[in-house]
């Protein structure tokens, strides 16, 4: 028989310039885990705020909170991969973002599907009217591509709003990959899954430190991060529009030899040759983006410095 007090909970919470939020965010998240033996993991990702100090108060009065202070930003996924690394001797973890849009009501329901034998519990946002118009069309055509590129499944709506068991967390800790991509690496490694729907809330305090340039970069390296079918889908692309040209060539010199037309006209011209050109600029593009990335692995630089830590 194991107590709710002998399970270790270390719940972790990627910040950046979430200086407001923080006194809100454990009055509302303790409470849920009070029974449990739980630790508090804040990674700063380089904040420009006083994130870093209202932390160092935090820690030094409450020996259950650390905090890992990174040299600059390094981006949400760092910060989730650095705090899964730090999070040694948890049984399980639990990610939630700091402004309080994960409701801290669903963590028991988190506990209690892994109490029932899930090593992965993901959690699924329902469509929020509140969000921009823009981020809603965005994220579901990231997802419906996503799938359709990569071959792995993600539900749309997934967030980085989980519970992971310490076995998950090995293995996660375990892959060498740069610049990940948490949600599809999860999605990834099997284990017995499970995910709850849950309605966001609005940011507390601050504003999202998501840009419109970040979330391009985490569409992007989601999507490459999964497999060669990008090249794949391109070379297919471009075998077809190649086929079809060398047909319309046939066709155009069948009209040159066999009538006294003038065929080869400047707009036919022009259309194809922009788009071949179109879609040879793609397809470098997309090669681009694989050497890029071989290029970051083969560097072997760090996805994140620590600067300051109380672990
Ligand atoms: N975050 C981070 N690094 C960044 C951007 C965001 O660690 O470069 C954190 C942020 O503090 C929050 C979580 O990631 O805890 C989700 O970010 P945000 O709320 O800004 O995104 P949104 O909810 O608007 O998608
Ligand atoms: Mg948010």
């Amino acid at each position: 028989m194991v107590f709710d007090s002998d399970i270790q909970v270390c719940l972790l919470f990627p910040c950046f310039n979430e200086e407001e939020n923080f006194e809100l965010l454990l009055l509302k998240i303790i409470p849920f885990i009070s029974n449990y033996k739980y630790s508090i993991l804040f990674v700063d990702d380089g904040s420009t705020d006083h994130t870093r100090e209202k932390l160092y108060d935090l820690a030094s009065k409450n020996s259950r909170i650390n905090y890992i202070s990174f040299s600059r930003n390094f981006g949400h996924q760092n910060a989730l991969k650095a705090g899964y690394r730090h999070s040694k001797g948890a049984d399980v973890v639990i990610t939630m973002d700091a402004d309080l849009q994960h409701p801290p009501e669903l963590i028991p329901e988190l506990l209690e599907k892994w109490k029932q034998g899930h090593k992965v519990v993901n959690t699924i946002r329902n469509p929020d009217p509140n969000t921009s118009f823009f981020k809603r069309t965005s994220s579901r055509l990231f997802y419906k591509l996503y799938g359709f590129i990569t071959g792995t499944k993600l539900v749309p709506g997934s967030s980085d709003f989980r519970l992971l068991d310490k076995s998950v967390v090995k293995v996660i800790n375990s892959l060498p990959e740069s610049s990940p991509f948490i949600r599809g690496m999860i999605s990834w490694v099997g284990f017995k899954q499970i995910s709850v729907e849950y309605t966001a809330a609005q940011r507390t305090n601050g504003k999202s430190g998501y840009t419109l340039v970040k979330m391009v970069n985490l569409a992007i390296s989601g999507i490459t991060s999964f497999g060669i079918s990008p090249i794949r889908v391109s070379f297919l692309a471009g075998s077809l529009c190649s086929f079809l040209a060398f047909l319309y060539g046939i066709y155009a010199v069948a009209v040159h030899s066999l009538t006294d037309k003038t065929v080869i006209g400047w707009t036919s011209v022009i259309a194809s040759v922009l788009f071949l050109s179109g879609f040879q600029l793609i397809m470098i593009g997309v090669i681009g983006e694989y050497i890029g990335k071989i290029h970051i692995q083969s560097r072997k630089r760090p996805d994140y410095i620590i600067e300051e830590s109380t672990i």
